[in-house]
């Protein structure tokens, strides 16, 4: 019985000293990353940036298709449904299940304030510190959909470090702007990928971007098209009863939309240059 007490009392000072953590991270964050804060509040500008952004290049540069091959397995090790059918959006409950079959810290929570909203989550490798495990935070302030989303990333990050390794950062944010940098960085882009993998599946994939002449310009060049971006948001309300007009507040849509933008980008480069 003692034991169990002092089993009881070691995990609540691990929880308090993550929450600790937590904060100071969150603190710290907001301060130091204010060109990312900065950069969230001209959503229009991430979408231009986006929408001109050949992501078959960024693949071809930053993710070898041997390494992607690695990724995609080890994911279907935590998902079993991971490329074949839509990864479903979860209760913060099932994202907790699944964190801790992963061995990791979790903690969802919601994180509002004035600039809140531009911070979906991070990654906490063990390297910082007092950590015995890697810790994935989630902002629950976002919409279910978005939160999920948000934990597939960071579980990008985590599976990536665990299987190829080679990042060195201890803490990787997840700012709802400026996707467009993540194109340019090796671990933030498998990251992504692992989101468009969950949203799209190869079926799914295959069925909605089948139309080179339609995605290859949304892919590869300067625009997109009304049409293509019509079967996107119809996918993710078919599947997600997701609707970005509907209950989503309107200064939050711009944002949304970038992510929509990104990740159906990224899915058709996926399938274009890699086949999967
Ligand atoms: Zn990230």
């Amino acid at each position: 019985m003692g034991e169990s007490v002092r089993a009881m009392a070691g995990r609540a000072n691990g929880n308090a000293q993550v929450d600790k953590l937590i904060s100071r991270i969150l603190a710290e964050t907001m301060r130091r990353e204010s060109h990312k804060v900065d950069s969230w509040r001209r959503p229009s500008a991430d979408i231009r940036r986006l929408v001109e952004r050949d992501y078959v290049r960024s693949l071809r540069r930053y993710l070898p298709y041997r390494e992607l091959r690695r990724l995609i397995s080890a994911f279907a090790d935590v998902l079993p449904e991971f490329n074949r059918e839509p990864v479903g959006m979860m209760s913060t409950e099932r994202l907790a299940r699944r964190a801790s079959d992963l061995d990791l810290n979790f903690k969802a929570a919601p994180y509002e304030g004035e600039d809140g909203l531009a911070l979906r989550g991070f990654y906490v490798t063990r390297k910082q510190g007092i950590l015995k495990r890697p810790l994935i935070y989630v902002n629950t302030a976002h919409h279910p959909l978005a939160v999920s989303a948000t934990f597939c990333h960071e579980v990008g990050h985590h599976v990536t470090a665990e299987v190829i390794g080679g990042d060195d950062d201890p803490v990787h944010f997840f700012f709802d702007a400026d996707y467009a940098t993540h194109l340019e960085e090796p671990s933030e882009l498998a990251a992504d990928v692992m989101v468009s993998f969950a949203g799209y599946p190869e079926p799914i994939a295959r069925k909605i971007f089948a139309t080179p002449w339609k995605w290859g310009l949304v892919a590869r060049a300067k625009n997109l098209t009304d049409a293509a971006l019509d079967e996107v948001r119809g996918h993710i309300k078919k599947v997600y009863g997701f609707d970005l007009m509907a209950r989503i507040p309107p200064h939050q849509r711009l944002h949304y939309l970038s992510g929509m933008i990104h990740y159906a980008k990224l899915r058709w480069a996926l399938l274009a240059e890699y086949d999967v």
